[in-house]
């Protein structure tokens, strides 16, 4: 396991827009805040949701699309650098009327209302090509 100790002071809340996509405003607000690493979590809903399933023996992603409204139990993820652009590495699980969950790695997804807490840290976090998995990983 590779580490590094981190500090942070800021914290934000935020409030998503409606109809824009979930991990384009965090990246977004990544770029205008000047977060170079942070962890967030949210909740809220969604109009659809574009996941992304990696197959581990073919290291690739495999995407799977839902066009139907969600509940977002919720939304994890992290920011850092990934080939000169700020990524949202993100996760989330989504329930139905029913109680049944879909969840997986986000790709996309419409903001019905969203959510989100952030801590940045004081520390610059990038990815690069990890060998065995083929995913981009932090380099610590
Ligand atoms: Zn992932």
């Amino acid at each position: 396991m590779n580490y590094r100790e981190v500090e942070g002071t800021r914290e934000y809340v935020a409030r998503l827009e409606h109809g824009r996509d979930w991990r384009g405003q965090i990246e977004s607000f990544a770029e205008t805040e000047g977060i170079d690493a942070a962890f967030f979590f949210g909740l809220g809903a969604v109009q659809d949701a574009r996941l992304l399933f990696y197959d581990q023996e073919d290291k690739e992603y495999y995407p799977v699309e839902f066009d139907e409204p969600f509940e977002v139990v919720p939304v994890v993820g992290n920011i850092s650098w990934l080939e000169n652009e700020r990524f949202a590495h993100t996760h989330a699980a989504f329930s139905r009327e029913d109680g049944g969950t879909v969840a997986g790695h986000l790709d996309a997804a419409t903001v019905f209302a969203g959510e989100l807490y952030v801590r940045e840290f004081e520390t610059r976090l990038e990815r690069t090509r990890d060998e065995v998995t083929d995913l981009d990983l932090w380099s610590l």
